[in-house]
């Protein structure tokens, strides 16, 4: 890519992840989605809710100097949501109450109180909390739910903090961070083609593929193998290729999907582009 890549590093917090309790599905959403707008994600890694945890995790993350580290979980009023503990020790910044934050809670709770959700809309020392940001954080407007997100600028890094509840994750995402990657990347047009495999196995197709990824380093090649069926293998294989330039991309998955698909009809396997 002409453009330097835009790398991100996703954290996602909680107990629950780990013990297998809740199925990490924010780390897979945002992986997807800025891999979609244009973003390269290099790690994504879980840790408990635990400050010491999460501060040095950040820290490892912020020293192979990412573009943007994104964390998600933990923003919430209870003892174990500890997030922002985690980035105020990790980055040396105090806890500090938020005025626009504590603004944002106070709306939220006075719309809850309308409704009938909550009996008193007084902003309590738990409702406080989800204001208390790192010094020098931003809030991100939470059209979901409560705890706002959070925006923390470390020089070369973007640090940006969501909940854990998948939709109140994905509300943020789509509402501000969305945004702030999308102007670094620019754009970036992604074009994948896949070749549907029958009658070989995976590792005699290997020593072809290397040599198809060899021509092609700017396309990326993933083998999915399908099991074998009534004594037939079946393998798909996908064909990624990013670039700036539209034209470029096509033609270039394209000629690496047609000439592995060549090899492997040589080799008595039947292929099938899509
Ligand atoms: P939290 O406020 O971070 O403790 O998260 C609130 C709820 O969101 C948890 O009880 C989980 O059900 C859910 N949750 C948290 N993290 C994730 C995740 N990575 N993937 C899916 N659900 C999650
Ligand atoms: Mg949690």
């Amino acid at each position: 890519m002409p453009r330097e890549e835009q790398v991100c590093e996703i954290i996602t917090v909680g107990n629950e992840l780990l013990t297998g309790r809740t199925l990490n599905t924010n780390s897979q959403w945002l992986a997807e989605r800025i891999t979609q707008i244009g973003g390269f994600v290099r790690r994504c890694v879980v840790v408990r809710d635990n400050v010491i945890e999460i501060a040095e995790i950040l820290k490892e993350a912020l020293r192979r100097n990412p573009n943007f580290i994104i964390v998600a979980g933990g923003l919430g009023p209870t003892y174990d949501d500890l997030t922002l503990d985690g980035v105020a020790k990790g980055f040396k910044r105090r806890l500090v109450v938020n005025k626009r934050a504590l603004q944002m809670l106070r709306t939220k709770y006075r719309q809850m109180w309308k409704k009938g959700v909550i009996e008193k809309y007084e902003l309590t020392e738990a409702r406080i909390k989800m204001a208390r940001l790192p010094s020098g954080a931003i809030p991100l407007l939470n059209p979901v739910g409560t705890a706002p997100g959070v925006l923390l600028n470390l020089d070369s890094c973007i640090l940006a903090c969501l909940p854990g509840v998948p939709s109140e994750m994905k509300g943020i995402f789509e509402e501000s961070l969305k945004q702030v990657i999308a102007e670094r990347t620019g754009r970036v047009f992604s074009y994948s083609r896949t070749l549907n495999v029958e009658g070989i196995v995976e590792s005699s197709i290997a020593p072809l593929l290397e040599k198809i990824v060899g021509r092609f380093p700017d396309v990326y090649i993933k083998s999915h193998p399908q099991g074998i069926e009534g004594g037939i293998s079946r393998i798909r294989i996908e064909f990624t290729g990013r670039s700036r330039t539209k034209g470029r991309v096509k033609v270039r998955v394209s000629k690496a999907a047609q000439e592995l698909a060549k090899v492997i009809r040589k080799r008595g396997g039947s292929v099938e582009l899509v």
